[in-house]
């Protein structure tokens, strides 16, 4: 690997997101102070760990495609690299999604999905509900339609966060504080660093925010850049499968309940995850009417989820934007030109863990001074902000 004249990178923001382009800046020789009062902790510790570009696939979303396919081409090469460095798994799996319809309503949204899919020469393979049962036998009987998405695989978003910490914290070149930073400093319109809450400053060459919803209220953001980020929370569930009925799954069973989406995600150690809501109504905790959804929908589609045993239920806030894709990247300052020393990486959405590896490849090139493997000024962070605002 070229080896680049280390520079200082402060990376505010410890989730998945943060952490990955940590340690990929790291790698290629940079010195990296990265600051969070409580890593992994957000998004990070709820989300489920699918990535999924062909099965999440949204209706006006198309365009997150070369994004989602891109990122999930890297996962390999980066599990790898990682459970090398970390010398710990990350949970990745490779063993498909299967996409599931309850109703005939669902079926015909699910016939439609796929077609969509088809059309965008996405890998998608349509099953018969008797080769579905096959696959996944704990399928129950209410099930009208079924296709296979082999290429939507998983990762244990937990392990992976620890992973990059261990493999982190193994640098010398690395440093941590455990703080809440505040806002960035700036001097002759480039930033030069961050404030903590505690009234201190730390200055580098570059600085990454990556501290997803709360990147929108740093002080000292350029005139006029308002990044339109808003909480969507989402309820998720954890549960053990008793030994009499392992596997629960061989593989992420997605489904359409009655117009409603739920997921179950086996993990290796005998749990499943269930999720997950969507909501935007403010209330940042475990919603009751959700958690009976999800366990409901999940049962319509496996029955034997009811024999599970609960054990975590968990809300966290996903950072939407108002397009669905991140805001990554270089943003201008009032002369029109990119402002030096800040690379902005947050807005992923439901898709956070997926593009991880490409956040971190695209923000480590640009803090190294070179061109992006990929162009990304479609998602510049300053995409939303009116003519002659900045
Ligand atoms: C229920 C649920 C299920 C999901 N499932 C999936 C999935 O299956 N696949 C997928 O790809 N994505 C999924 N997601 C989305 C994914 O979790 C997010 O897109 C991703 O975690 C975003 O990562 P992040 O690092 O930007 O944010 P976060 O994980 O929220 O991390 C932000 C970090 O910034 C820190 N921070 C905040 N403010 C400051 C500050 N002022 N100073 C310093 N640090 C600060 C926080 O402590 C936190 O550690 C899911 C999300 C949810 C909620």
């Amino acid at each position: 690997m070229a080896q680049y004249p280390g520079r200082h990178a402060i990376v505010v923001g410890g989730g998945i997101i943060g952490l990955a382009i940590a340690w990929e800046a790291a790698r290629r020789g940079h010195r990296i102070t990265l600051v969070d009062p409580d890593p992994a902790g957000g998004a990070t510790h709820a989300a489920a760990g699918m990535l999924a570009p062909v099965s999440e696939l949204h209706y006006r979303e198309e365009h997150l495609l070369d994004l989602t396919l891109a990122s999930a081409q890297l996962y390999p090469d980066f599990v790898d690299r990682l459970t090398a460095a970390a010398g710990q798994p990350v949970g990745y799996q490779q063993t498909g999604t299967m996409v599931a319809a309850v109703d005939a309503a669902d079926r015909q949204s699910l016939s439609d999905l796929h077609q969509a899919q088809t059309r965008l020469g996405l890998q998608s393979e349509r099953l018969t509900t008797r080769s579905a049962r096959r696959m996944e036998p704990m399928l129950g009987p209410q099930l009208t339609g079924a296709f296979l998405a082999s290429a939507d695989h998983q990762v244990d978003p937990r392990a992976m966060a620890a992973a990059l910490q261990t493999a982190l914290a193994g640098r010398p070149d690395y440093h941590r504080l455990t703080a809440r930073a505040t806002g960035v400093l700036s001097m002759g319109g480039c930033v030069t660093g961050v404030r903590l809450e505690d009234g201190t400053t730390v200055t580098a060459d570059e600085v990454v925010l990556a501290n997803g919803l709360s990147a929108a209220g740093m002080d000292g953001l350029p005139d006029g850049l308002s990044l339109p980020l808003r909480p969507v929370y989402g309820d998720i569930l954890r549960l053990n499968v008793p030994q009499a009925l392992r596997p629960l799954l061989t593989r992420t069973v997605r489904a359409v309940v009655c117009g409603r989406q739920v997921y179950v995600v086996p993990r290796a150690d005998g749990t499943v995850v269930i999720g997950a809501t969507q909501r935007e109504n403010g209330s940042a905790g475990v919603s009751a009417g959700g958690v009976y959804e999800l366990l409901r929908d999940a049962q319509t589609v496996i029955p034997a989820v009811a024999e599970l045993e609960l054990q975590e239920t968990i809300c966290r806030p996903r950072p939407g934007t108002a397009d669905n894709a991140p805001l990554l990247g270089r943003c201008r300052g009032q002369d029109g030109q990119d402002v030096a020393g800040l690379l902005l990486a947050t807005g992923f959405f439901r898709h956070g863990v997926l593009l991880a590896p490409l956040a971190a490849r695209l923000c480590a090139e640009l803090i190294d001074g070179a061109k992006p493997f990929m162009d990304v000024e479609r998602y510049r962070p300053d995409r939303f902000v009116e003519e002659g605002a900045l």
